[in-house]
């Protein structure tokens, strides 16, 4: 496996390096490809990304990737947008799942459920038409981009507890009535359970019994909005990975951003970068591995070696050191 890794700017740079402390630990043939991608190469060279990288990141299997700073500049071409799209990577998977002795907004620690956001087209089709009294916004529900949606969400529920949360406001948006019809086919047909909500009613729902649901699946500006939502529910947004799989590639990032007013202190949570490439793992299908991250991520917060988001006092580098020697502990 070849894993492009990008740290990106800011907090990037600091998290990636913990996280890859931690993957060394096992000593898996993984070949890791750095390149310089973002805001930091954009002040150098003009563009944050560009042909040749997108050559060296199709030659690779995965990217795990840090964070990088988006300016308001209209010249900058969004690195984030590029590879989404030239990769089509179409499935935003957010677990939300609470760590041992950290509690979110709720309080409450009962739940794990896993978001599915479509990633490609809904209201972040980029069909706009601005004018100066009026502006439209194209939002697109096609029978593929909802199929092939409702597929990765199945795969999931099958491989968890087998029960589909269809998400979307079908009263109001016709659009979504396409959405509906073909996640409810998918899941038919792939023997899935599955319920469907609209998505006002369920953002109540998460906040107020996340414990109910299993796999979520919907629509991009929906998922965008449920899956910062629910962050809120695990403590902190330096504990939440992500990852946006497609049918070839597949590409693993902390949800938080760059964190401008953090970066260069050594005290970002690398957490979240852990538990990114742990999602990596699992996709590579080294499942042991995965659960190891996963525990001794647990045992570092259980034995509050944390950064201060979670009011420790230990480093960015103090924390990934840590929780690579509980796992050399249980290797
Ligand atoms: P960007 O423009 O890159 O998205 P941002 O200003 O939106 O940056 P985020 O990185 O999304 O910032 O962070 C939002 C807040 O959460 C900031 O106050 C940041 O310091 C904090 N934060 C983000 N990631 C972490 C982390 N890994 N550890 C601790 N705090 C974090
Ligand atoms: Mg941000």
């Amino acid at each position: 496996m070849r894993v492009a890794v990008v740290e990106g700017d800011g907090i990037g740079k600091e998290v990636i390096p913990a996280a890859v402390e931690v993957l060394d630990v096992f000593g898996l043939p993984i070949e890791k490809v750095p390149l310089e991608l973002g805001y930091g190469k954009w002040e150098k060279c003009g563009v944050a990304i560009d042909d040749d990288d997108l050559d060296v990141l199709k030659s690779c299997d995965c990217v795990l990737f840090g964070a990088i700073t988006t300016p308001a500049d209209p010249n900058y071409k969004s690195v984030l947008l590029t590879i989404r799209k030239e990769l089509d990577m179409y499935a935003n998977i957010r677990p939300i799942k609470p760590l041992p002795g950290v509690t979110g907004v709720t309080g409450k620690s009962d739940f794990d459920f896993v978001i599915v956001r479509e990633n490609t087209e809904g209201m972040y089709s980029s069909i706009e038409e601005i004018h100066d009294d009026v502006a439209y916004t194209k939002r697109v529900v096609s029978r593929k981009g909802s199929e092939r949606i409702a597929k990765s969400a199945c795969k999931l529920a099958k491989e968890r507890r087998n029960d589909l949360m269809i998400v979307h406001k079908s009263n109001v948006l016709k659009s979504d009535t396409l959405f509906l019809d073909v996640c409810r086919e998918t899941a038919r047909s792939e023997g899935v359970d599955h319920r469907d909500m609209l998505v006002d009613a369920m953002a109540y729902s998460l906040m107020t019994y996340p414990e109910r649901y299993d796999v979520v699946v919907t629509t991009n500006l929906f998922g965008d909005i449920l899956s910062d939502m629910s962050a809120a529910l695990v403590g902190s947004l330096g504990l939440a990975p992500s990852a946006n799989i497609g049918d070839k590639y597949a590409f693993f990032e902390p949800v938080h951003g760059s964190g401008p007013d953090i970066a260069g202190k050594g005290i970002a949570n690398p957490i979240a970068a852990i538990l990114s490439m742990k999602m990596m793992l699992e996709w590579m299908g080294y499942q042991k591995e995965a659960d190891l991250v996963e525990e001794a991520v647990g045992k570092s917060i259980l034995e509050k070696i944390t950064t201060p988001d979670l009011g420790g006092d230990a480093s960015t580098i103090e924390v990934g050191r840590a929780i690579a020697n509980y796992i050399k502990d249980m290797l």
